[in-house]
């Protein structure tokens, strides 16, 4: 099969935020370094959300791929203190319709086709007009892509709220989701984000194709049943590909980054990673409880500390101190102090592709973002699964339960703040215990199946050549 496309130009419009923008740059990446494609991508951006400055930092092909940052769009007028993040991002779209169109009219060569990410269904018909071809690019499981495609379909059948549901929820031929898993905008059926999903539940089939960031091996069953179950080709009669695992590649701390020098004096897979995604924040009471629990494990750790936002029990964690070292006032006093040996803080964000791939990581407390989650497989990572929001409390049964490569807290940390000694046998059990090797054993074979699936030849490169076949 042909794998160069040199004579095609792909545009892909990322809804706003880091998180949406850095799994299109890497598909942006991948068409231009594997296949030769040209690739402008087109980046929705806000005046309350600036680019991010941390885009500076992000690889992306020289010669083939071009960022356009679309000029900010104001949604202040529509979006009240209430408004959900979904809803925003779909409004954000909507409201950039207009610069989206001019940017491709202003391109020096118009595309051949338009991926949007699934926040951004609104724009295809854009494609539709330019009578070029349209696909809807789900950087997240096939998992995820059938619940979205089939919530329209869940609209019809079930009364009430969906998390107050006895049973759990089917959708044909897939692994069925628990009530209290369903993605963020499932939780309330009366808010706009509820109306914004399924809508865009409605809009990813009118597309000519669904990509979706996972392979054959890892999903077997959910892609054979997008492809064949008659229930779910009814809806969406279109091709899928799974294009998967693509992930970041190593960005270099720099020669001198302290944590990577401190990683390189930790002995083989003894330190447990603790990070929370590009925006996830946990509440006073919980970052307490997560100090506490990592220093009684007694296990080397380097954790990305944001200060909290503010929980149930707050007023009585928040008898702010004034610390004696480092530590920051939202955690227990002299906890940097004590976790001197062992562990690292680290404010805001890390260079994490680059922790995850040292060797001397040995497991990832993580939200369960499905970027997270891939850098975390792709380096033979386990994980202990702590979901916050979005489709994370899916990818973290997925996980636990499907995969075998994580572990999880009794009860969702969404729901309940996780204690002390639970965190402490969660660290304990990934990083010393027998339950953690042979996680980490899974967590290599998937690697390696992974690696293969995008190799020459391998089912995920044979999507993306089908799909630029098609194209072209
Ligand atoms: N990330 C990072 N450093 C941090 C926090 C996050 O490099 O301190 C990157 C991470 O490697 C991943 C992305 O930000 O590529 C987060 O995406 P994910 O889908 O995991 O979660 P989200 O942030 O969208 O909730």
């Amino acid at each position: 099969m042909d794998s160069s496309f040199s004579n095609l130009h792909v545009a892909i419009l990322s809804s706003p935020g880091m998180g949406h923008l850095i799994p299109v740059v890497v598909l942006a990446n991948r068409l231009a370094a594997h296949h030769n494609v040209r690739v402008t991508v087109l980046q929705v951006t806000t005046a309350v959300a600036p680019p991010e400055s941390k885009l500076l930092n992000l690889h992306v092909h020289k010669e083939l791929v071009q960022i356009i940052q679309l000029p900010p769009v104001d949604i202040s007028h529509l979006v009240g203190p209430s408004t959900q993040v979904v809803t925003q991002l779909c409004l954000m779209v909507r409201e950039a319709l207009p610069v989206i169109r001019s940017a491709i009219d202003a391109m020096d060569r118009r595309p051949d086709a338009l991926f949007v990410d699934h926040f951004g269904t609104d724009a295809l018909p854009i494609a539709a007009e330019l009578n070029i071809a349209k696909y809807v690019y789900v950087p997240s499981t096939a998992w995820f892509t059938a619940l979205t495609v089939y919530c329209p379909v869940l609209d019809q059948e079930i009364e009430g709220e969906y998390v107050d549901q006895l049973e759990d929820l089917r959708i044909p031929g897939c692994k069925p989701i628990r009530p209290e898993d369903v993605v963020e905008p499932m939780l309330d059926r009366n808010d706009q984000q509820y109306d914004e999903y399924v809508r865009m539940g409605k809009q990813i089939p009118l597309s000519d194709g669904i990509l979706f960031n996972s392979w054959e091996d890892l999903e077997p069953k959910t892609i054979q049943a997008l492809r064949e179950n008659q229930t779910l080709r009814s809806i969406v009669n279109i091709p899928v590909y799974p294009i998967g695992p693509l992930r970041r590649p190593i960005e270099p701390a720099g020669p001198t980054s302290e944590l990577i020098s401190w990683l390189d004096r930790q002995p083989n897979e003894s330190v447990l990673f603790v990070s929370f995604g590009s925006g996830g924040m946990l509440s006073t009471e919980q970052m307490t409880e997560l100090a506490w629990g990592l220093e009684l494990s007694c296990q080397r750790f380097i954790w990305v500390v944001r200060p909290p936002t503010r929980g149930r029990m707050d007023d009585a964690y928040l008898s702010i101190h004034n610390t004696s070292d480092d530590t920051p006032t939202y955690l227990p006093e002299g906890f940097s102090t004590r976790t001197r040996d062992v562990g690292l803080l680290v404010p805001t964000w890390a260079p994490q592709v680059e922790i995850l791939s040292h060797p001397a990581v040995g497991g990832f407390l993580s939200h369960c973002g499905w970027s997270s989650t891939l850098e975390s497989i792709t380096n033979g990572v386990p994980m202990i699964a702590w979901p916050l929001y979005a489709e994370q409390r899916m990818n973290a049964t997925f996980l636990v339960e499907e995969v075998g490569v994580a572990v999880r807290p009794g009860v969702l940390p969404t729901k309940q703040v996780v204690g002390r000694e639970e965190i402490e046998r969660l660290a304990r059990s990934l990083i010393e215990h027998k339950e953690g090797q042979r996680m980490r054993e899974k967590a290599k074979q998937l690697k390696l199946s992974g690696m293969d699936s995008l190799g020459h030849g391998g089912s995920s490169y044979k999507s993306m050549c089908e799909i630029l076949s098609k194209i072209g």
